[in-house]
């Protein structure tokens, strides 16, 4: 039978998978001697094992009933021993941190005879029944699934216009009775008097919670696997509601926000777990507490900068002082903003706790991303209304809504919204993924709304006090008595903490302006300089760019692009020049054909010459025309009314457009009449692409050309092309490598036989992931994908990262039998994944030589390719 059950001696830090972050990381604490308070942990496997056999595994009763007696061995004390119980915490926690998605519940072991044990043991009458009633709320609500407002409404009504701090022993007394008739006629049962009885039941709805609506959402959000489970600890309770000289807090050994060095976090006077991070009542900032415990607070700093050192990283803390003795709950490796990440990287490096290979590992793709982000403008639009606290940066504008529902509601229809909350709870959860950004009233930087926004690099303003929320009546005041209704626009910056009525204009980041002009304005822009200096110097991957202009190509240039991994030649053919594209659509025979042909061909050399320049000395490949006909001639029913209203008058052209119209009309185009299908149809057409690309290569000094063929599905299609087009470059004394892509799946599966006629591969993943799966690229993200992603079908769209078992299985097959065949063959990818980051690393695994993406995502894969080798 495996071991369900590990104390805090046993577990360390690299145990994350069987005892969760939490269980992992108060298991470290107390290896390197730190106080944590006593306890042990139940591992995910339990978890695992609950979820799949709705079942408890076999021998975990007994094996938590050892570790328990042993804590209550070591404590001096039984659980809920009437004259002097040991109480304990039920927290969950999982490997990868969901924060407040999962339960908890405080207090456990205490009924109406250990509640006056307590009470005469802490001397503390009003603590011990505040304690008792709030296990019943917590375990109502978790346990017993009773929705928290009957609980909320009853202690209101009791405390009228006090604050709960104010509330008397006898009004918790009475509040204790209501709360157990709530249980008994919303539950249907008593409320539990056994302890243990209360610990296992406990330990199962945590269990459970796992599959709570909001945890699932949010592991879809985070791309965490459903699989997991959560471990649970169940921790000897220390109490920071016994008075002034108790309280709890969070902290961070850095600003999570900008990464700056200095005393983050937010303390609570007399108050219990979850009240910091639920903004119950303000916080005041950690600074204070050395005023009111110098000792707790300079210990605290002290183990603070022991676990950086030892985690070698940004860690947040959660602590509770009882009674002026310090209590390490939990910590971890925090999460930070974007910018943090990269400054706090850099700034390891310097104090010589890790490596630069390390630090590139520390950051994302999807951070670097962020920060490219344009923000407001300094000067200009919006009157400020407010500033609150600058809790994940960013700039966002939209329409304010004031409930989870109506922003998933007003997003469904394509706005812009901004979710305002007096605070958030995981139920917001939905609204803040819709929003463009969060705003609260209340709240510090290490609330809910803070952490989940920085955790998903959502702009977030909290706490901005200024601000009375009224969710019912859906709006809110600002001073000067203005208010916004829900639909207005506002505009919240999350790097200063302002709000703005109005929709403020955007700038862009200095980290876009550094990739545009290579430019280090600030100490942001020289550690994502450091990170991105040593990426380039340990990838393997080449980065290049889809470009199809010259601007576009100088951009990815800028971005650090090294060569365009993708022209798509089929814009070239739209505009003015679409009537030369009906003429040579609607020519009956060569001569007429060619005369189009001769047309289109200075045109398409200039196209080509702007971006060998633009790319000068770097490897362009331009891929000839692909999509269907159809696209260039004008809509069937329009054309068709147009005609039947002329009628006798109907000119010439618009009756042999209609029948062309008629003619080339596919029930599917996209399994038709396109790319080298077309090339074959339409003699000359792809040679006088060929001949444009050889002309340009002639005349702009250090164009380097590579000419790519589409939708090729046999190696007969590629060999008739590649003899036409051989011949061409050879009379006009022009050296290009021709190579093809690898987008329907017959391809990828005779890549062998293809080898013998490419020079180069490069896997059109759309179209790829299109003929794989038989999903419509251009309309099945709409129809069901989000359903798929409900069902879990997939966990991502596999139009965004790769489907490594599918589609990446073609992917390696073609890739491997294609070196077999041609030792030494180019591989690449210019799908839209060349620029997702796992699609990137995926790239790297299966030995690509370059990927090509969209100019912005340029630096986005090149930090990814890096870290990729690492
Ligand atoms: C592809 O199919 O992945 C590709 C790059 O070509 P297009 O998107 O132009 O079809
Ligand atoms: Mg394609």
């Amino acid at each position: 039978m495996p071991k369900y059950v590990y104390g805090f001696t046993e577990g360390n830090k690299d145990l994350k998978d069987l005892l969760g972050g939490k269980g992992a990381n108060l298991a470290e604490m107390t290896n390197i001697g730190l106080p944590v308070p006593p306890g042990f942990t139940i591992t995910t496997e339990a978890c695992r094992h609950y979820l799949r056999h709705g079942a408890m595994p076999g021998g975990l009763e007994e094996e938590v009933g050892e570790y328990l007696a042993a804590l209550e061995a070591r404590m001096g004390k039984r659980l809920g021993q009437a004259d002097d119980p040991l109480l304990v915490s039920v927290r969950s926690g999982a490997r990868f941190s969901m924060p407040g998605m999962m339960e908890t519940v405080l207090n456990i072991g205490l009924n109406d005879d250990s509640v006056l044990g307590l009470a005469k043991q802490s001397g503390n009458d009003r603590f011990a029944w505040d304690s008792y009633r709030r296990l019943i709320q917590m375990f109502g609500r978790t346990v017993l699934g009773i929705d928290g407002e009957s609980f909320e409404d009853a202690m209101d009504d009791l405390k009228g216009d006090r604050d709960d701090t104010e509330l008397e022993t006898a009004d918790l007394q009475r509040l204790v009775e209501t709360f157990k008739g709530i249980v008994r006629t919303r539950a249907g049962r008593d409320f539990p008097a056994d302890p243990r009885e209360q610990m296992d039941l406990a330990v199962r709805a945590v269990f459970e919670s796992w599959n709570a609506p909001r945890a699932v959402l949010y592991r879809r959000q985070e791309r965490i696997p459903a699989g997991l489970g959560t471990a649970v600890n169940v921790v000897a309770m220390v109490f920071g509601n016994m008075g002034p000289d108790s309280g709890t807090g969070v902290a961070f050994t850095r600003d999570p926000g900008s990464g700056r060095r200095g005393v983050y976090g937010d303390y609570l006077r007399d108050a219990q777990g979850e009240d910091v991070v639920a903004g119950i009542r303000n916080t005041v900032p950690l600074q204070e507490l050395e005023t009111i415990n110098p000792e707790a607070y300079h210990e605290l700093l002290g183990i603070m900068a022991t676990l950086e050192r030892h985690y070698r990283d940004l860690c947040d803390v959660e602590f509770t002082i009882e009674r002026g003795r310090l209590w390490m709950l939990q910590t971890r490796v925090g999460k930070r903003t974007a910018e943090a990440a990269f400054r706090i990287a850099t700034q390891l490096v310097d104090e010589g706790l890790i490596d630069m290979d390390e630090a590139v590992t520390r950051v994302t793709g999807d951070q670097l991303a962020h920060l490219m982000f344009p923000r407001f403008a300094a000067t200009g639009g919006g009157h400020r209304l407010t500033t609150g606290m600058n809790a994940s940066p960013g700039a966002a504008a939209g329409r304010a809504v004031f409930s989870s529902e109506r922003a998933v509601e007003v997003a469904g229809r394509g706005e812009a919204v901004i979710l305002v909350r007096r605070e958030t709870n995981p139920d917001d959860l939905a609204g803040m993924i819709a929003a463009h950004g969060v705003l609260t009233s209340r709240g510090g930087k290490t609330s809910h709304a803070a952490v989940v926004a920085r955790g998903m690099g959502k702009t977030c303003v909290c706490g901005a006090e200024e601000l009375e929320v009224d969710p019912h009546a859906r709006r809110f005041t600002a001073p000067g008595g203005v208010v916004v209704n829900e639909g207005d626009l506002i505009s919240i910056d999350g790097s200063t903490g302002a709000v703005y009525l109005g929709e403020v204009p955007v700038t862009a980041s200095p980290v876009a302006r550094y990739f545009e002009s290579g430019l280090v304005e600030d100490e942001l822009v020289r550690a994502v300089d450091r990170v991105m200096t040593h990426a380039d110097a340990v990838r393997r991957l080449e980065v290049r760019a889809n470009a199809d202009t010259p601007e576009d190509a100088a951009r990815a240039r800028r971005f650090g692009a090294l060569g365009v991994g993708l022209c798509r030649t089929e814009h070239m053919f739209l505009g003015e020049r679409r009537r030369l594209v009906e003429d040579l659509i609607l020519a009956p025979g060569g001569k007429e054909r060619q005369v189009a042909l001769d047309a289109l061909e200075p045109l398409q050399t200039a196209d080509f010459a702007g971006i060998f320049g633009a790319m000068r000395g770097l490897p362009v490949t331009i891929r000839l025309i692909d999509p269907p006909l159809h696209e260039f001639l004008p809509d069937l029913t329009d054309l068709a009314v147009r005609v039947a209203v002329a009628g006798e008058r109907a000119g010439d052209r618009d009756r042999r457009l209609l029948v062309a119209v008629r003619r080339l009309h596919e029930q599917n185009p996209m399994l038709g009449l396109r790319g080298v299908r077309l090339g074959l149809a339409i003699p000359g057409l792809f040679a006088m692409q060929v001949r444009a690309i050889a002309a340009a290569a002639r005349q702009v000094e250090g164009a380097r050309a590579e000419i790519m063929i589409p939708l090729v599905g046999a190696v007969q299609e590629l060999e008739i092309v590649r003899e036409e087009a051989t011949g061409i470059l050879a009379e006009a004394g022009v050296e290009a490598a021709i190579g093809t892509m690898i987008e329907v799946p017959r391809a990828a599966l005779t890549a062998g036989q293809i080898a013998g006629a490419a020079d180069f591969f490069s896997f059109g993943t759309n179209d790829l992931t299109q003929m794989t799966w038989g999903f419509s690229r251009d309309d099945v993200e709409s129809a069901f994908f989000g359903r798929y992603l409900d069902l879990g079908v997939f966990g991502v769209s596999p139009f965004e990262s790769i489907d490594r078992d599918g589609v990446g299985r073609l992917m390696r097959i073609a890739a491997e039998e294609g070196r077999r065949a041609r030792p030494g063959l180019k591989l690449g990818i210019c799908g839209e994944h060349g620029g997702d980051p796992d699609s990137v690393h995926f790239c790297h695994e299966i030995g690509l030589d370059y990927v090509s993406c969209s100019p912005f995502r340029v630096p986005v894969a090149r930090l990814e390719a890096g870290r990729a080798a690492l």
